[in-house]
């Protein structure tokens, strides 16, 4: 039985260093929610697989081995020669300013079948099924899916997890809560921005605290219903502030490990491979509070999505004085 199943899509990035239309060289990566979770959990050597869509051409390719290359199980994956694989660029505008530019609609990715999604679960039912709030924004048949395999998690007894990444170039609200909210009686651990939780609350559910309340008790507030609808764990990322989880035994913060930020990109993904290990370990929640933010550290002191995920025996590397030379 793998440890974790995930899917969703991963496309091909290219990083320029200043204005696009002024040209210049590009770095070619690949970048994908559930990929970076994917990847981080393998360095942290866990057993994952992915079964996303890619198109029949070299961007495709360059995804499958990019994946292999890091660990990560592919043989579940698909290959489309009816659409292409997805691209994005990132063209870093000023210092604290990239713009993302996306070339995915009508992708791979977003026609991927259920029955491909079955087939994963029918090889191998894993232990936890990982899923993100951006596939079903891809189109309907990733929506349909996603759906199927929270069905097949439940009826395999795999614990589900769910992290919300709202993507508002994808879908509105509107749309997003529609679908979310149907999920939630599926998901075991939810994962979200405190800003998105209210996205996956039952309609008219959930206050947004009280005048003055501080920000961890105005989340408990919004997870309540969350927790009164069978989710175990919610889990909000709070960026700088670190994460706070909230479970029947009530809450616990966690500040974020003190880092250079270099790259915020991926810290959330990070986060999630963290939480996501500890929780395969059998630790409880303040241990995968506490490993999640020291990946999501990692991520935010590394240049790239997922390039910087800490293998275990880095774990400890971040509270180094600065300078540090490891011989
Ligand atoms: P993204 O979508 O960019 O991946 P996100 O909004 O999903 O990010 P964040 O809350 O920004 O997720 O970051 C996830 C986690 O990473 C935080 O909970 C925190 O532990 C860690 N983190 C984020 N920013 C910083 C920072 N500046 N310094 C240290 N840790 C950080």
């Amino acid at each position: 039985r793998p440890d974790v199943l995930t899917f969703g899509e991963t496309m091909v990035a290219l990083r320029g260093s200043g204005p696009l239309k002024l040209g210049g060289t590009m770095e070619v990566s690949v970048a994908g929610a559930e990929s970076n979770v994917a990847i981080g959990l393998a360095r942290l050597g866990h057993a994952v697989r992915w079964a996303g869509a890619v198109g029949d051409d070299e961007a495709g390719q360059l995804v499958l081995r990019t994946l292999r290359a890091e660990g990560v199980g592919v043989s579940g994956a698909t290959v489309d020669p009816g659409a292409p694989t997805g691209l994005l660029m990132f063209e870093p505008r000023l210092p604290d300013v990239t713009r993302v530019h996306y070339y995915r609609a009508g992708s791979a990715s977003s026609r991927l079948t259920a029955h491909a999604v079955e087939a994963a679960f029918d090889a191998a039912p894993p232990r936890v099924l990982h899923l993100t709030g951006i596939t079903p924004a891809l189109g309907p048949a990733a929506r349909a899916a996603s759906r199927h395999a929270l069905e097949l998690a439940h009826r395999d007894g795999s614990l589900i997890c769910l992290d919300v990444n709202f993507r508002a170039r994808l879908w509105t609200a509107e749309d997003a809560a529609a679908v979310l909210r149907q999920w939630m009686p599926f998901v075991d651990v939810l994962i979200a921005s405190d800003d998105e939780l209210p996205l996956c609350l039952p309609e008219g559910a959930g206050g947004a605290g009280g005048p003055g309340a501080g920000r961890v008790a105005a989340l408990a507030e919004r997870a309540a219903p969350l927790l009164d609808l069978g989710v175990a764990e919610v889990v909000a990322k709070l960026g700088a502030d670190g994460a706070a989880v909230f479970t029947g035994e009530g809450a616990l913060h966690r500040p974020a490990t003190p880092v250079r930020a270099v790259d915020a990109v991926g810290a959330g993904d990070a986060f999630v491979a963290g939480y996501l290990s500890a929780l395969l370990d059998g630790e409880g929640p303040a241990e995968r509070l506490e490993r999640a933010v020291t990946t999501g550290a990692f991520a935010v002191a590394s240049h790239g999505d997922w390039e910087g995920a800490p293998t275990r025996a880095e774990l400890g590397l971040l509270g180094a004085p600065p300078g540090t030379v490891v011989r």
